[in-house]
């Protein structure tokens, strides 16, 4: 490990409003609450905190402009035009965005810049070509002609966590727009930033009023109560932890509102002796300390078979300690703070439960406050050996830069290991053996395989997770099954 160096503070502190029915709004009771840089702790936004009455008048913003705005009645084609613009509005803000993400969330600025800010241009662009392009089902059966409309859903609650803010809270509120639906938004109280910013991008870009509302602030007996438990919402969308996701599908129960819930995960990333460790060991370390470790993907359950685990280990060790653990803001950074105190505790918690729990901190296993980082969150990249799969350390989602290694045998012994688990978001597979990766793939519990690679996405492919990891399916049509409402029509002629 070593540090990158400092990149000045960032000393503007910005008032963040809602955004309801096109107007900035201050919280009905004139709350507000403070977000912090996790490098330095510094406060860089007041930002309205949102009781039920600033939900409630959202999702009326919401319901008036599906009801009575021109924003559903559009052709597919027409708001792909102003999905476009907002594409655009995004990619000309790209590095201000980039920068208000790594100061809200501590997210390393290449990544801000490189990877989710062009993914939020997309997710506009993919699913406003996608709304405009799909086909459809027809079926004409002698004398009668049977054919399928797509009419949108009504209003959509997104509600996003902090680890990916933007880009998360596009990859909702990008197809529910497509497919013509109106949004309320509500991103995680930690990262306010970009959202409120986007809001104000997208009005600028032409989007109608009250199509896209933002609030901001807490769970469900504040700002997000009205947006999981009002009649008025006729879909849920939300990423964020089990536990919350568990809560949200209770409260829209009673009136049968769909959810549709991408949850927390804890994969197993199994590194077979064929492996090209060339490959292999570069892409386990993003599995694990890219973002982090704060992300739902992420390889957290590293199973190694028993041959070559002291060459691989030797490896991937040697290359933990090489990561540069810094200001986000430095360009050479490859893992900047984690999100909050709260949560390095948490993390610190479990590093401390792996050692009661039998486990060997071989690298990392404590915060980094050298100079600089003092004030901020950052955690060592950690490495622990000695633990069994069926330990609390290698079950429970740490959502940090904590793993676990654990040795295997056989394919068979990896399948069963990586599928122990409650979760099933995703599975990494090193292998050279391409029958054993179909094998592997076709009985692996998880939303997403992936052979000798790690995060690669085709935003046309279904993502989500079994188990405890979510319900349902988002991406290209399995979006457009839940933001629409399929209707058969049949016709005698
Ligand atoms: P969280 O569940 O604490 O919060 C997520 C969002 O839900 C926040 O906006 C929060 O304010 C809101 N919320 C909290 N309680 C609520 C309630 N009762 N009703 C309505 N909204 C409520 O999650 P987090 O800590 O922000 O994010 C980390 C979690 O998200 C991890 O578990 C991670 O695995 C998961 N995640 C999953 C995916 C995925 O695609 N499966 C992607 C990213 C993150």
């Amino acid at each position: 490990m070593s540090l990158g160096a400092g990149a000045g503070a960032v000393t503007e502190i910005r008032d963040i409003c809602h955004l309801i029915g096109g107007q900035a709004v201050a919280s009905a009771e004139g709350k507000t609450f403070e977000t912090r840089d996790p490098h330095d702790n510094s406060v860089i936004g007041t930002v309205a905190r949102g009781s039920a009455v600033d939900g409630e008048r959202a999702v009326a913003a919401a319901r008036k402009a599906f009801d009575e705005g021109p924003w559903p009645g559009m052709t597919p084609t027409e708001r792909r035009k102003i999905l476009h613009d907002v594409a655009d509005a995004v990619d000309a803000h790209r590095e201000e965005l980039a920068m208000l993400e790594t100061v809200d969330s501590g997210k390393i600025i290449r990544q801000a810049l490189h990877g989710e800010m062009p993914r939020v241009a997309q997710n506009l662009r993919f699913f406003a070509d996608y709304a405009a392009m799909a086909t459809d089902e027809a079926y004409p059966n002698g004398p009668v002609l049977g054919y399928s409309l797509r009419p949108p859903a009504g209003v959509v609650s997104a509600i996003s966590p902090w680890n990916a803010p933007l880009m998360l809270a596009t990859w909702k509120a990008a197809p529910a727009l497509a497919f013509g639906n109106t949004v309320v938004l509500k991103p995680a109280p930690q990262t306010p930033l970009t959202a409120a910013r986007f809001g104000e991008l997208a009005t600028a870009a032409g989007l109608p009023e009250g199509v896209l509302n933002i609030v901001h602030g807490f769970g469900a007996d504040e700002v997000a109560g009205p947006l999981t438990s009002d009649p008025r919402v006729d879909r849920i969308t939300f990423t964020g932890s089990s536990a919350t996701g568990a809560r949200i599908m209770a409260a829209a129960a009673p009136h049968l509102t769909p959810v549709s819930a991408e949850l927390g995960g804890k994969s197993a990333n199994i590194v077979f002796d064929d492996a090209d460790l060339d490959v292999a060991v570069p892409e386990s370390i993003k599995a694990i300390f890219g973002g982090n470790g704060q992300v739902c993907f992420s390889g957290s359950r590293l199973f190694v078979q028993r041959g070559i685990l002291p060459a691989f280990l030797e490896r991937f060790t040697a290359e933990a300690e090489k990561i540069v653990v810094g200001d986000p803001k430095r360009h050479e950074t490859f893992m900047g703070p984690l999100i909050e105190q709260r949560h390095l505790d948490k993390v610190q918690g479990y590093v401390d439960l792996a050692q009661k729990e039998g486990g060997t901190v071989l690298t990392g296993g404590s915060p980094v406050t050298t100079g600089e980082l003092s004030r901020g969150f950052y955690y060592a990249p950690t490495v622990i050996t000695g633990l069994t799969n069926d330990t609390r350390t290698a079950q429970e989602e740490i959502f940090g830069p904590v793993e676990t290694v654990i040795p295997f045998d056989t394919e068979q012994e990896a399948l069963r290991l990586a599928n122990s688990s409650p979760y099933g978001l995703a599975g990494i597979l090193f292998t050279t053996n391409l029958d054993r990766a179909h094998r592997m793939a076709a009985h692996w519990k998880a939303g997403t395989v992936w052979v000798n690679c790690y995060f690669e996405r085709d935003l046309r492919m279904p993502f989500g997770g079994e188990g405890i990891s979510g319900v349902g399916r988002e991406g290209g049509p399995h979006s457009r099954e839940f933001f629409t409402e399929p209707r058969a029509v049949v016709l005698r002629i």
